[in-house]
């Protein structure tokens, strides 16, 4: 190979993603030579189409509620990173490179254009004015580690550079249209490093049951969705936030933020659906019985308050067994006909639903990948590899993630910060 084919920089950042773009950026600024590699023929494809193409870009949570989000292991390792890199920061840094943001639901932060080409255009323009040498269409292909810790050599399919330093900012394994297809876990293993293996995350939940496919359209705002353990009944993750009916399952937040859970038990999982979190069974058995006083004629579902739609309502009564007379003409039951276990079996439906499930609609639908490499392997305070000094890694290849909510936008910026920052 020529000299000319071989470019010498100090920081090699691999993968243009939110961490590796930020990665560059920081280390540019420093004054360090910096070149860029993305595969794809344009960077920061996840950011475009993030958030429904409106990219949710952080949250408006701070702290240690910031950092229970990722879990307690996960945020205690993230919360240098995201100390020394807050929400405001990433607020702050977008603003001022041109794109005012605002706050919407469940604390989420989006531009106010709506545009997430904006952000991704703002980001772009930031690495430009420092000087990152940006390279499209330029896949790593292999790494070599100079001898004793003095640099790395990257080959792509027509050139090869040296840099002194090596960030990994490759993603992960979900959504691998846009690029992110594992090469960085094969990069990191080469140089000694174990891989988590991937499973999808934030995806919508495939369930097998009929009635939840003859339900599709439907949005709860406020009920309880919780996965656990089949066998043991211990609850996994708990959400409440907004879940949608599919014809494929159960999608929405609240049901994408499980995916991970369902995907990384090895035993059968079961989710439990409380429909109204907000009564206790009790009351809710209560408020029936002296319904059944007064307005006794009226058809069971109407039981159910409003806010459950009219569909819902008559698929809990017949899941339930108690929606038509089991005697005689098909016609519904009134509520005076609901006897104590028809009542028993309806609360159960309305407060316990349990539906099996087994999987996620997998990787080309999930929003992010929870495994990857090891947190104890990399340094919190500067993302270097404690196995391979002069490595780097941030972003997705690390395992760590975040529900819905901007967290793991905010995550990959706040790794990439310090990875950029340190290497
Ligand atoms: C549909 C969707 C919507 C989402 N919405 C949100 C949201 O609204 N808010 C939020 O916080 N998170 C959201 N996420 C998650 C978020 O996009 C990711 O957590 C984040 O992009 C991870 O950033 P990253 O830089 O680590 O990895 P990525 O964004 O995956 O970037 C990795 C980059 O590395 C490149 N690459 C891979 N291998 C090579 C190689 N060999 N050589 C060169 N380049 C390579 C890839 O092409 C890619 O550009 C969403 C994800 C998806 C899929």
């Amino acid at each position: 190979m020529s000299a000319a084919e071989q470019a010498e920089y100090e920081v090699i950042v691999v993968g243009a993603g939110a961490a590796g773009l930020m990665a560059a950026i920081q280390s540019a600024d420093r004054g360090r030579r910096t070149l860029l590699l993305e595969k794809n023929a344009r960077p920061g494809l996840k950011i475009l189409i993030s958030g429904g193409g409106r990219c949710n870009l952080t949250t408006t949570k701070t702290g240690k509620a910031l950092e229970a989000e990722y879990g307690k292991q996960r945020g205690r390792w993230l919360l240098h990173a995201l100390r020394a890199f807050q929400p405001k920061d990433l607020v702050r840094m977008i603003e001022a490179a041109g794109v005012p943001l605002r706050e919407e639901d469940l604390d989420k932060i989006f531009p106010c254009s709506g545009k997430a080409r904006d952000v991704l255009d703002a980001i772009l323009n930031l690495a430009a004015s420092k000087a990152v040498d940006l390279r499209t269409t330029a896949a790593m292909d292999s790494v070599e580690g100079e001898p004793r810790g003095a640099g790395f050599l990257v080959h792509s399919a027509d050139a090869s550079f040296r840099g002194e330093s090596l960030i990994l900012a490759t993603g992960g394994l979900s959504y691998p249209k846009t690029g992110s297809t594992g090469d960085g876990y094969r990069v990191a293993k080469q140089f000694g490093h174990r891989i988590i293996p991937g499973v999808p995350h934030l995806a919508p939940l495939a369930i097998e049951a009929a009635w939840v496919h003859a339900l599709a359209g439907i949005v709860l705002q406020h009920s309880s969705l919780a996965v656990a353990d089949k066998a043991t009944g211990e609850v996994l993750c708990r959400r409440q936030r907004p879940i949608l009916f599919t014809h494929k399952g159960l999608s929405g937040p609240a049901a994408m933020d499980l995916a991970g859970f369902v995907e990384e038990n090895p035993r059968e999982c079961e989710l439990v659906l409380d429909f109204l979190p907000m009564l206790k069974r009790e009351a809710l058995e209560a408020d029936w019985l002296l319904r059944s006083k007064h307005s006794g004629r009226a058809r069971i579902s109407s039981l159910l308050p409003r806010e459950l739609p009219e569909r819902l309502r008559q698929s809990l009564c017949e899941l339930a067994g108690v929606a038509f007379a089991t005697k005689g003409p098909r016609r519904p039951l009134t509520i005076a006909e609901l006897e104590k276990k028809g009542r028993q079996s309806l609360l159960d439906c309305v407060k316990n639903l349990r539906i099996s499930v087994s999987r996620s609609l997998g990787m080309d639908h999930a929003e992010v990948t929870r495994g990857g490499v090891p947190l104890d392997e990399v340094d919190p305070r500067t993302m270097e590899s404690r196995i391979r000094p002069g490595l780097y890694l941030c972003g997705e290849i690390l395992d760590v993630d975040g529900p819905i909510g901007g967290f793991n936008f905010q995550a990959a910026f706040a790794t990439g910060r310090l990875a950029g920052l340190n290497a």
